[in-house]
C-alpha cells in the first residue's frame, strides 16, 4: 500500500511528508528503484535536516540538490522525495545511482566528537523505524533484501556516511521484518540509554570496577576513581559540560568498540 500525495507517491508507514520543501532529481517509474542507500543525517534534529536541505540556497521553490525520499528518526518517518522521483542523495555514478535507488536518512541520537564519524550514533528507535520501512519499500518494489541492494552511502560513493550504522545488523533487521517477525531481534548494542544525551553537550564517563574513564571521540581515558566522581563532576559543570556516566556493562561494551583506550 502506498500513499499518494498530490502525485508524490510513499509507503504508507510515512507520518508526515514534506514534499513541499524540496525540488526532485527527474521522475521515473517505480520499476526503475532497485537499490536502498542508507544515510545518517550528521544532526540530532529532525528539523535542521529539513531547513539545512531546503534553506541552504535560499529556494524554497525548487530546493537545493541535496535531499533523500525518506527521513526517519525514533518517531518520525517522513516522505521528503516521491519515490516516483529521484533524490539527490547519493551522487553515485557506479551501478547504484540516485535514478536507479532510494534515499533513507536517519537522524542520529548523539554526536560525540563532529570530526569523528564513528561517534555519530543512531538510537535503536530510528534503526528499527529505518529498518521496517526498507522492508516495507523491499517487498512493495519486489527487492530482494540482502547487502548486495540495501547499501551504505560510503559504498557509492567517498563519504563517511551513514557514520557509525552497522549495516550488517541493519540488513538483519530489514530481513527480520520482510519475513514477518516484528520483533526485530538484533546483536547491536546501540544503546537506549545514548538517546537520553540528546543534543546537549556532554562530557560521557564510564565505569569499570572503581575506576572512572572519560569517552571523547574514539578514545577513552582513565581520570579517576569512583570516589573522585563527585570533584569529576564538579570540575566538568565548570568547564561548562553535563556530565553521563554508563554503569551497564553492555553500554560501556558498545563504547569500547567505538574507542580505545588512551595510555
Ligand atoms: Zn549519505
Amino acid at each position: 500500500m502506498v500513499k499518494n500525495i498530490n502525485g508524490d507517491i510513499y509507503s504508507d508507514l510515512i507520518t508526515s511528508s514534506r514534499s513541499e520543501l524540496y525540488g526532485t532529481n527527474g521522475s521515473r517509474e517505480l520499476s526503475s528503484v532497485r537499490y536502498i542507500v542508507i544515510h545518517g543525517t550528521a544532526s540530532t534534529n529532525i528539523n535542521n535536516v529539513f531547513t539545512s536541505w531546503s534553506v541552504a540556497d535560499n529556494n524554497y521553490a525548487t530546493g537545493r540538490q541535496a535531499s533523500a525520499n525518506y527521513v526517519v528518526n525514533d518517531s518520525q518517518i517522513v516522505g521528503c522525495v516521491g519515490e516516483n522521483a529521484s533524490a539527490w542523495h547519493c551522487g553515485g555514478t557506479g551501478a547504484i545511482t540516485n535514478q536507479n535507488s532510494i534515499g533513507i536518512e536517519h537522524v542520529n541520537s548523539y554526536i560525540g566528537n563532529l570530526n569523528d564519524a564513528s561517534t555519530y550514533l543512531f538510537s535503536e528507535a530510528t534503526i528499527n523505524n529505518g529498518a521496517r520501512l526498507t522492508a516495507e519499500i523491499c517487498k512493495r518494489l519486489g527487492i530482494v533484501p540482502s547487502a548486495s541492494t540495501i547499501v551504505p552511502h560510503k559504498a557509492v560513493y567517498a563519504t563517511a556516511c551513514p557514520q557509525s550504522l552497522d549495516m550488517n545488523d541493519y540488513i538483519k533487521r530489514v530481513q527480520n521484518y520482510y519475513n514477518g517477525n516484528s520483533n526485530s531481534s538484533s546483536t547491536s548494542t546501540a544503546s537506549k540509554i545514548i538517546e537520553k544525551i540528546g543534543g546537549k553537550t556532554n562530557m560521557i564517563l564510564f565505569q569499570e570496577g572503581s575506576k572512572v574513564f572519560l569517552w571523547v571521540g574514539n578514545q577513552y581515558t582513565h581520570i579517576g576513581d569512583i570516589s573522585e566522581l563527585d570533584s569529576i563532576k564538579t570540575m566538568m559543570a565548570k568547564a561548562g559540560y553535563d556530565t553521563w556516566i554508563h554503569t551497564d556493562a553492555k553500554q560501556i561494551k558498545y563504547i569500547k568498540k567505538l574507542a580505545t583506550e588512551a595510555k
